[in-house]
């Protein structure tokens, strides 16, 4: 309700249960599990107006002040209270006393609070860690799919090593992106799609994951997958690696020429062609390949020659935080919530979890 009283779009995906029986019928022939899940698309550009106009609307109505550019670096505890943060703003250190902090620092500082969570001696637990290859086909592969559902949430296990493999973030008509994270050097690859006809593009893309939850005594998982990032990184000079499915699957690189010779035109034109073999371990490589294949059944044309793979995804969101309820740690006061506290994996689910705090406080109040 409050995205759309900030002029989100209305339309819910995913409601015409006919249909959806249909796709869900025709995927469990194939050991595919199709997990329902009505959604709104805000769409790029809109995302933008929606959250502009809550940004003016707390500016100008109630007590916020936003501080661009500024770090948070420590939280500050005594005797199992909250009392502040320290932060570092334009090169100068400055102390900002509080009765309550929120830690919702995203995925981009979820490394970041994973370490400072350990020096506040809060618990958290590992949780899996997403990794594999954003892939792009034709619409015409997708439509049929994505016209009632939007997102296709698909999950396989796959068959040499049993691991979950999932398709996430779908975007029909969309492009391909680039993200970067530590200041910019770990650059991974994401997707998104535009809300209007006239921005819409030829292709389709999702990210393929696949799922590993370590055990002990390793608790690295985000920089596990920081390192994978960098491997890839490393080999395209410091950008995103494209490979067409036909060439992974001969065992040689693609390059230049090969991906001229490609019917699906890449939307993330840095990409430089080259050999995810070198980049992903055997596990998510042979993984995600043979989810491709399965996920065919649904999506004819899906295990081609030139659908295009893209290396790395990374989801950053390993360490999940122990809480209660209301999303407040061990210490009082100190709540976490959103991606950067491994609780939630997307922007409905970020949202509310602030809204849940909020109500906690000022109950407390
Ligand atoms: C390309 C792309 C497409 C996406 N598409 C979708 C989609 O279609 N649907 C969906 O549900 N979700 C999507 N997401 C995910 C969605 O954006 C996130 O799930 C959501 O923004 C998480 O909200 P958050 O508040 O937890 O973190 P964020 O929105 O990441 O906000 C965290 C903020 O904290 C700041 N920060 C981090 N560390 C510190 C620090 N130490 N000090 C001060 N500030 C700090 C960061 O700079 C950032 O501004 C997409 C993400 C990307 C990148």
């Amino acid at each position: 309700d409050i995205y759309l009283s900030f002029g989100a779009n209305k339309t819910v995906y995913g409601l015409n249960s006919e249909k959806i029986d249909k796709i869900k019928y025709e995927s469990s022939k194939y050991n595919i599990r199709l997990v329902e899940c009505p959604v709104r698309h805000l769409g790029t550009e809109f995302a933008y107006d929606v959250l502009k106009k809550m940004y003016y609307h707390l500016i100008e109505n109630t007590n916020t002040e936003f501080s661009e550019l500024t770090n948070v670096q420590k939280i500050i505890e005594k005797d199992g209270k909250v009392k502040g943060v320290k932060v570092e703003k334009k090169g100068e250190d400055q102390y900002i006393e509080a009765k309550y902090v929120v830690v919702a620092p995203g995925r981009g500082g979820a490394e970041w609070w994973a370490s400072e969570s350990k020096k506040l001696n809060l618990k958290t637990v590992n949780n899996a860690v997403d990794i594999g290859v954003r892939v792009e086909v034709p619409n015409s592969i997708m439509d049929h799919l994505t016209k009632d559902l939007y997102e296709a949430k698909l999950v396989y296990y796959s068959d040499t090593f049993d691991n979950k493999v999932r398709t996430f973030c779908m975007n029909p008509g969309g492009v391909v992106s680039e993200e970067h994270y530590d200041d910019g050097s770990i650059a991974v690859v994401n997707g998104h799609s535009y809300s209007e006809k006239k921005l819409r593009t030829d292709n389709t893309n999702f990210a393929m994951l696949v799922s590993t939850s370590f055990t002990e005594p390793f608790d690295r998982p985000i920089a596990y997958g920081k390192y994978i990032a960098e491997l890839g990184n490393m080999l395209t000079g410091g950008g995103i690696m494209v490979q067409r499915l036909g060439d992974l699957l001969k065992g040689r690189r693609t390059n230049y020429s090969r991906l001229k010779k490609s019917t699906t035109i890449p939307t993330l034109k840095s990409a430089v062609p080259g050999d995810l073999s070198f980049v992903l371990p055997q596990r998510h490589l042979t993984s995600i390949v043979e989810s491709i294949k399965a996920f065919d059944k649904v999506a004819p044309g899906l295990y081609s020659k030139n659908t295009l793979l893209y290396g790395v995804e990374v989801k950053f969101y390993s360490s999940k935080f122990a809480t209660n309820n209301n999303f407040e740690t061990k210490i009082e006061n100190l709540y976490t919530i959103g991606d950067g506290a491994g609780i939630t994996r997307g922007l409905m689910q970020a949202s509310t979890t602030g809204i849940v705090v909020a109500r906690d406080i000022s109950k407390k109040e």
